[in-house]
């Protein structure tokens, strides 16, 4: 990377690590390790492995021919993250930190989960790896997503509802981290998305970037040119991050995260330290984190990753919002053209496609990361939509 801004863990001013010390002594032992195997061809040559055993990699680049035609603009191609073990981009991540936490004599693993989807990816890795697995969620979040908690004791996992607080992934979080303290020795802690404390960001970027290195390969084979701009949906930013990585030195290629309107951290966030780390963050009237709706349980997050932060105070990338309404169209536009269901998250970055797209020449080139498949959100848009 040519951006020389990862000094200590810091993009510009955002990044960093904000915790008591007992804490960063875990993180100092975390850093020392990532660093020492992201380069090690043995650690690299089994990451492939298991990417392409298990995890299904490298899943297609597909052109959206009917969904283009459609719109009548830019060629629109998909990054079929849809496509993985899963059904979405969080299994590259718990992957890569799992076999971080095998080389670092880990026996046990820990992490957090919103509405699930994080926790159930740890839980399957750790299913295929022989790992213990604690995943820590809300009380609330547990009642609400009763069906992700029996998935994970199914692989093996043991949930743990947290009462503390509003029993909402912050207080998940809060759990996870105070078990990782005590336990740090034997326990590695897997954080889903590309926020948290130095290392974290560094660490899940890392390992979510295989999705713009396979990407940029497969538009040079297909068009033989770069795309004019990346679409990804950010939540706490992993899958944009990573569907970002291999072209931010590439100064012709558009980059745009798209958040839901009802949770605007880039577009209206002011920055504040969240979680352990600085980043642009919705506060409320006493500073609080402020509590956020999206139809998206995967975007509903007060804060995002620090180098997004970065990157939007720089211009590098563009932030813009769609409403759960668009996005519920997406839905539905993408299914029925294409035949592919897009996870409601991801149906943000294809809602901001359709806006996009049709100012563009048919000589431009759009792509969108599809995060994930939509099956899992099938039922809550036929509720919606009955409304
Ligand atoms: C979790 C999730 C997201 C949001 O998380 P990021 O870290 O922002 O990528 C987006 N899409 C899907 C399908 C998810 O499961």
């Amino acid at each position: 990377m040519s951006q020389q801004t990862v000094e200590k863990g810091y993009f510009g001013q955002f990044g960093g690590s904000f915790v008591p010390k007992d804490l960063q002594r875990a993180l100092d032992i975390l850093e020392e390790n990532f660093e020492k195997f992201k380069n090690d061809s043995t650690f690299n040559e089994e990451l492939a492995y298991y990417l392409r055993e298990y995890v299904g990699r490298e899943n297609p680049l597909t052109y959206a021919k009917n969904f283009t035609e459609a719109l009548g603009g830019a060629k629109v191609y998909l990054k079929r993250e849809d496509l993985n073990h899963t059904g979405a981009h969080k299994i590259n991540n718990a992957i890569g930190q799992i076999l971080l936490a095998k080389r670092m004599g880990a026996t046990r693993i820990i992490a957090e989960t919103g509405a699930g989807q994080h926790g159930v990816a740890t839980a399957t890795a750790c299913a295929m790896f022989g790992m213990e697995c604690t995943i820590y969620m809300g009380k609330l979040d547990t009642e609400r997503q009763a069906l992700n908690v029996f998935r994970m004791e199914l692989l093996g996992a043991k949930v743990v509802p947290v009462e503390k607080g509003q029993g909402r992934l912050k207080d998940a979080v809060d759990a996870a981290l105070a078990d990782y303290v005590e336990n740090y020795q034997n326990t590695f802690y897997l954080l889903g998305s590309a926020v948290g404390p130095h290392p974290y960001p560094t660490i899940v970027k890392h390992f979510q970037s295989v999705i713009s290195e396979e990407s940029k390969k497969q538009i040079l084979e297909k068009e033989g040119k770069l795309p004019t701009a990346v679409i990804a949906c950010a939540g706490g930013g992993s899958n944009a991050i990573g569907a970002f990585a291999h072209y931010l030195d590439e100064p012709n290629v558009r980059l745009i995260g798209v958040e839901p309107e009802e949770a605007p951290t880039l577009t209206k966030g002011v920055p504040a330290v969240i979680h352990g780390f600085k980043c642009l963050t919705l506060l409320d009237e006493n500073n609080d984190p402020m509590p956020t709706y999206s139809i998206a349980a995967g975007l509903d997050y007060p804060g995002i990753g620090p180098e997004h932060s970065y990157l939007k105070e720089t211009g590098r990338a563009e932030y813009v919002t769609v409403s759960g309404k668009e996005a519920l169209e997406a839905f539905q536009q993408l299914s029925k053209l294409e035949g592919i269901i897009p996870a409601l998250e991801s149906s943000h970055a294809v809602a901001y496609a359709m806006k996009l797209a049709p100012q563009l020449s048919k000589e431009d080139i759009v792509i969108v990361n599809l995060s994930g498949r939509g099956d899992k959100d099938v039922e809550q848009v036929f509720e919606m939509l009955k409304k």
